[in-house]
């Protein structure tokens, strides 16, 4: 691997024991990489701005000590390698509640309905499934290694969805399906997001029905002790070589290796570095010599989605004993997706609300106050007078979070995969790009994110 690298470590700047390879970011990418290259003998340090691993995995505790996951926090069926890595090490998971009927508030009328979709005029109904297969079908299509060599790729990148849905979809039930779909799966508006983003989205995941279900699909599980858990335990197994409170500011590589510089002017030096930051937020690193153009530009292209995660805490899940699941659709805002959330035990009652696309825009500028007591009126349209009396809220906007700003995932505006989408994954010297953003299977996921971790991981034992 070249000459002796200690050399590089200038007077001025602190200077810690070089390393083979210096990992940014601490969330299942990072830490799933550095135990990779640790097992494989290598010197590691990973460097986490936080004080905590996990990134967007978070969970914090009620105050009856309940675990509430404020980030991820489902797995399911196809996910195999998280639920792979849970059962290795001995985190315990459990099936999401989804017994009783679910809601659905649209044009006004609440409904009751089993299934997937509330009830509709037939012909309405036959065109809302049609155009949901029209998607499907057309993800078929889309080779999720490399998008951007898809048949008509150029052609499905210069659209947005929401051109597509507009041009495919007549009834206002189906175009407001399609774009329900954009936010609650991407928390992204149908018009941001290119339409082969959303093919390669539905393509890496096996399809709609694996993305959008609980059962059977990416919704059927949780943590028991909450999602961090699994983080905590994966961290336990390189915690020698990671160091929390350490923000990187700046990599500079030469032939020779990178230097990696924290905010606090401390300098690693590293054969290899590997980047797990989500694009948008990689870019605001300094790089020394600067990122190729192409690199830049695909960053400035995958802004993050847009969302506030909201838990209300009830002495009990009441909706239950009403014969609902607690699964309900709003399209009356600010919430538009909410779950029953309580623990495996079944107390408290806990729903979980999402606050996704231009309401998270619009909503987390406002007061905390403001959110809940809006977040209530959402609730009591939808369960009755019972969800008004809540005995707990906790909240998250992750447009707020300096070290995520933004989720679930980064994602293409239309003509960045065509332009740009092979600089993805493509090594910039001895920066290789890691992160959810950057799999070919289950992106925006944290099986995504475990698998973008092995891969950069191989492609350093492999350029050894
Ligand atoms: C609200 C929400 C709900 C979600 N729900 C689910 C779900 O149910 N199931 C699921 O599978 N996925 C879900 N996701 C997505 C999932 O959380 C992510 O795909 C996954 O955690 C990404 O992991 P990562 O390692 O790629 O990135 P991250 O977890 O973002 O890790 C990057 C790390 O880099 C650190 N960092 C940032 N800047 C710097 C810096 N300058 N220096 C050093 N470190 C830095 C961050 O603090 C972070 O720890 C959700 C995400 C959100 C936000």
């Amino acid at each position: 691997m070249g000459q002796p690298i200690e050399s590089a470590c200038r007077p001025e700047s602190a200077c810690a024991e070089p390393v083979d390879v210096a990992i940014i970011g601490a969330g299942f990418a990072g830490l799933t990489a550095a135990r990779a290259l640790v097992s494989a003998g290598l010197r590691v340090t990973v460097l986490e701005a936080r004080d905590r691993v996990g990134g967007r995995i978070h969970t914090r505790h009620a105050q009856d000590g309940t675990p509430i996951d404020v980030g991820g926090q489902w797995v399911g069926p196809g996910q195999d390698k998280v639920l792979a890595l849970a059962e290795e090490l001995g985190v315990e998971t459990f099936a999401s509640f989804e017994e009783g009927e679910n809601l659905c508030l649209h044009g006004g009328r609440l409904m009751r309905f089993t299934g997937m979709l509330p009830p509709h005029e037939p012909s309405a109904l036959a065109e809302v499934e049609a155009t949901f297969r029209a998607l499907d079908a057309l993800a078929e299509t889309v080779d999720a290694e490399t998008p951007w060599t898809s048949p008509d790729a150029g052609a499905l990148d210069s659209q947005s969805f929401d051109t597509w849905i507009t041009r495919t979809a007549h009834s206002d039930e189906a175009r407001f399906w399609m774009r329900f779909l954009a936010r609650s799966v991407l928390a992204s508006e149908a018009r941001e997001l290119s339409l082969l983003h959303v093919l390669f989205y539905i393509k890496a995941a096996g399809g709609l029905a694996a993305l959008i279900s609980m059962g059977g699909g990416a919704q059927e599980r949780r943590f028991t002790l909450g999602a961090q858990h699994l983080a905590e335990r994966l961290a336990d197994t390189v915690r020698p070589h990671l160091r929390l409170n350490a923000p990187v500011a700046a990599l500079a590589q030469d032939g020779e290796g990178v230097t990696v510089t924290t905010a606090s002017g401390e300098a690693i030096h590293a054969r290899h570095a590997i980047v797990t930051l989500p694009p948008a937020l990689a870019a605001r690193l300094r790089y020394s010599p600067p990122l190729p153009g192409t690199r830049d530009h695909l960053a400035q292209r995958m802004p993050m989605g847009a969302c506030i995660k909201v838990q209300c805490l009830y002495p009990t899940p009441f909706w239950r004993e009403d014969g609902l699941s607690g699964m309900a659709i709003s399209e009356d805002g600010p919430v538009s997706l909410i779950y029953d959330n309580s623990p495996a035990a079944g107390t408290p009652g806990i729903l979980v609300a999402f606050i996704e696309g231009d309401e998270a825009k619009e909503w987390t500028a406002r007061t905390p106050a403001e959110r809940q007591a809006a977040v209530t009126r959402s609730l009591v349209r939808l369960f009755g007078p019972a969800a008004a009396d809540m005995r707990d809220y906790i909240e998250l906007s992750w447009l707020e979070e300096e070290y995520a700003r933004g989720g679930y995932a980064g994602f293409m505006v239309p003509g960045a995969w065509t332009s740009l989408g092979a600089t993805l994954r493509q090594p910039t010297g001895r920066i290789h790009w890691a992160g959810t953003e950057t799999a070919s299977r289950w992106p925006g996921y944290i099986d995504g994110a475990i698998r973008s971790g092995e891969r950069a991981a191989s492609e350093i034992l492999a350029a050894r």
